[in-house]
């Protein structure tokens, strides 16, 4: 079994990689509440997250995506940035599809597709195109997101900020195609695969839940986008959309996750992010492998 696959019990979790990327904001801008100096006491522990050899002034992200195979059921959690090129990662072009392909999973075996949030490095090959239009990439899923983030990246004013129209090619030609089927809170995708709301990051984010024969682990989305986050659960990217809700819920989240000793997997860690949250010396940090 290669180290990209994880065993829960009777379900198993695959991950997939879309890219790893420098990302382009540097530290200082993209972590606004955090002193420069604050990154010095992770970047030989987290060395693969900064550039230059853990000495850089900005961050290494990895975009991954999983996919959970639970009853029978082919579940895809994100869908990355997409085929690009990403105009501000400087081109990049995302490769799950190359990954899926790699993996031998066909896109008409998918499901379901599960979007953690609707930001748009979780969104990008929702869709393909073909003969010059966008279809849906995985033609018998149905698309599952929180509808509170569904209604927020639809309002104008949200759309309007937003620097690509990703919401178009990603999320509106999966609805007009009656792809979407909107949550209204924590809804189980199997009996052994439950979505919760986590949110702050979004207002709809959502984690994903496996359990199964007694075994768990969870899928934290961008509920922590960085493992110094694991420490400093107040620390707070740009892209979280309630700062105060989002430190909450990491809190809430990372006390459960550490109390009952649950793996972790996370997307935008090292890849294939899965973890655990340990304690060393009275701190809380991330530990890589399973
Ligand atoms: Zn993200």
């Amino acid at each position: 079994m290669g180290d990209f696959q994880m065993i829960v019990g009777n379900a198993e979790i695959v991950a997939l990689s879309d890219m790893n990327c420098v990302y382009p904001t540097p530290l200082a801008d993209l972590w606004p509440n955090v002193p420069y100096e604050g990154w010095d006491a992770f970047r030989d522990r987290y060395g693969d997250t900064f550039t230059d050899g853990g000495h850089g002034t900005h961050m290494n992200i990895e975009i991954g995506c999983y996919l959970v195979r639970s009853q029978g059921k082919t579940i895809l959690i994100d869908t990355g940035y997409g085929p690009g090129p990403v105009e501000y990662l400087g081109g990049l072009k995302g490769e799950l599809w190359a990954d899926l392909t790699a993996k031998k999973i066909d896109s008409a075996q998918v499901d379901t597709v599960f979007l953690s949030h609707l930001h748009l490095d979780h969104v990008g090959w929702n869709s393909i195109e073909q003969d010059g239009h966008l279809i849906p990439a995985f033609p018998n899923a149905r698309y599952v997101m929180h509808r509170a983030d569904l209604d927020h990246f639809r309002r104008p004013d949200v759309h309007a900020r937003s620097r690509y129209p990703y919401m178009d090619e990603c999320i509106e030609v999966i609805a007009r195609a009656g792809m979407i089927d909107p949550l209204d809170g924590d809804s189980n995708l199997t009996d052994e695969v439950r979505a919760v709301h986590t949110p702050g990051h979004t207002p709809g984010h959502m984690s994903i839940v496996v359990s199964s024969q007694g075994q768990r682990a969870h899928i934290q989305g961008d509920v922590l986008i960085h493992p110094a986050q694991v420490t400093e659960e107040h620390w707070t990217p740009l892209f979280d959309g309630d700062p105060a809700l989002a430190t909450l819920t990491r809190h809430k989240l990372l006390n459960e996750l550490e109390a009952d000793g649950t793996p972790v997997i996370s997307c935008h860690f090292p890849a294939p992010g899965f973890g655990r949250i340990v304690r060393v010396q009275g701190r809380r940090y991330w530990q890589a492998g399973l």
